[in-house]
């Protein structure tokens, strides 16, 4: 099975070869800003990156934080670490095009989540974008 990937604007591309491992939710704000709260783990050996590494720009982490997070210089997407040398590393769970049979496995940093971050039951849901009059309050 192989899992597309890849940002807004097309420039980067990847696959993966098999499911990832895992997945999981950080809640810590540096994820929460760089937009990439929910990330896959996957190996070096089931990861190839078809184009785009040339527009990939590095955030340099800050401690106590230690993984570096990489975005898409075009577009902005925000993509983990697509160019870790790490032998297991994250990438932006948002960036896959195809289910990657892999679910939430764990949530992190849960202490630093706002108020806001679960949607209350009682929160209507849409399967598209709602009429605003539909989600305004009276
Ligand atoms: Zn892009
Ligand atoms: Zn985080």
């Amino acid at each position: 099975m192989e899992i597309r990937g890849s940002c807004l604007c097309g420039a980067v591309r990847f696959v993966i070869e098999g499911a990832p491992a895992l997945m999981g939710r950080c809640h810590c704000t540096r994820c929460r800003k760089l937009g990439t709260s929910d990330i896959v783990f996957v190996t070096q050996a089931q990861f190839r990156l078809l184009s785009g590494a040339e527009e990939i720009e590095t955030v340099v982490p800050v401690p106590p934080y230690t993984f570096a997070r990489s975005f898409c210089g075009r577009c902005g997407t925000s993509l983990g670490e697509p160019l870790s040398s790490e032998t297991s590393f994250p990438i932006n769970a948002q960036c896959l095009d195809d289910d990657p049979g892999t679910r939430i496995g764990f949530e992190e940093f849960t202490a630093e989540a706002p108020a806001w971050a679960t949607a209350p039951d009682t929160a209507p849901r849409f399967e598209g974008a709602p009429d605003l009059a539909q989600v305004l309050p009276d």
